[in-house]
């Protein structure tokens, strides 16, 4: 059988860790490290989402600092939030959750966060950073899946690893990551041919496509380790709805580690954002008394 990869408990074990460094933190600097949450809207995902980051900030010790503003507002208030919250310096990370109601365009809200406070990794500044193999602020979810990666792959220099999804949330930084430690990295997506056979190919999959159950047992060689990141909500006869990722796992017993969804990539994130708030606080305070 494949080795499960336990996201649930990597994620425990990080946020034991990100505890320790926010006592640290606090000791050191008189206050808790502080994590500005920006909600917009009463959409109901994000608010459970929100909820949930909230919850482990304060399990960690971390503040959050919740700013819930009607669906109502415009642009401009939002941006003049986020330029306050950039100055403030009891704030080290801002996180803006997605998605804004559609009136907001989602690009320069990202864009008006400051570089060092910018926990989701979004900012063009750090995109470019990861680009070019600079110290920036890593989006969570790469983040998360090259740790569960790093758990069960010693060497991944020369490793083929075929990421499917291009987004600029998974896809792409998952790849950028890769290729920073010399994996030879073949990213696919909706319109690629031949994806089962280059599938095939791989020794490392890491499926973020949003498809349910896309990749098939016969698409993974024996050995291969299949990290999966999709989250597909699958109605049920009867209105009860079951969650499935991106990875028929049933069919992959001949794999050599695959990630549980749920309990794979997902309790990650979080962790990883919380990781990245101690990150950006402990360089935003640095920078403030230099
Ligand atoms: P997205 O819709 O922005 O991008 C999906 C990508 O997959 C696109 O590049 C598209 O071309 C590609 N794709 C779609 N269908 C495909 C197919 N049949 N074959 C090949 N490529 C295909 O999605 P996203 O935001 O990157 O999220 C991807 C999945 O990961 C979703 O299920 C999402 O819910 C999940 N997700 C999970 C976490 C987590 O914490 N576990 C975080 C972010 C996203």
């Amino acid at each position: 059988m494949a080795r499960i990869i336990s996201g649930t408990q990597i994620a425990a074990e990080l946020g034991m860790q990100v505890a320790q460094d926010a006592a640290r933190f606090h000791a050191e600097r008189g206050r808790a490290p502080a994590l500005a949450v920006v909600l917009v809207g009463d959409n109901p995902a994000s608010e459970i989402y929100v909820r949930r980051k909230i919850a482990q900030c304060r399990k960690s010790g971390i503040t959050s600092l919740e700013h819930r503003l009607p669906a109502s507002l415009s642009q401009a208030d939002l941006l003049a939030l986020i330029t306050r919250l950039n100055g403030d310096p009891a704030v080290d990370g801002i996180l803006v959750q997605l998605p804004l109601p559609a009136h907001i365009a989602p690009v320069p809200v990202l864009g008006a966060i400051a570089p060092g406070k910018d926990v989701d990794g979004f900012h063009p500044v750090n995109v470019g950073r990861l680009s070019t193999g600079g110290e920036g602020l890593v989006p969570c979810t790469p983040l998360g899946c090259m740790m569960l990666i790093d758990t069960v792959v010693d060497d991944l220099r020369g490793k083929h690893a075929v990421v499917i999804g291009k987004s600029n949330i998974v896809g792409k930084p998952v790849a950028m990551l890769l290729l920073e430690r010399e994996c030879t990295v073949t990213v696919t997506h909706i319109a690629t041919q031949g994806l089962p056979d280059i599938a095939r190919r791989a020794d490392i999959i890491v499926a973020a496509a949003g498809a349910p159950l896309l990749v098939r047992g016969d698409w993974v060689k024996p050995g291969a380790v299949v990290i999966d990141v999709g989250i597909n909500r699958i109605e049920q006869p009867g209105g009860k709805a079951r969650i499935v990722g991106d990875c028929a796992m049933d069919e992959m017993p001949h794999a050599g580690a695959v990630t549980p969804v749920p309990g794979g990539v997902g309790p990650m994130t979080i962790a990883c954002l919380l990781a990245n708030t101690i990150k950006a606080a402990i360089r935003h305070t640095r920078s403030a008394a230099a």
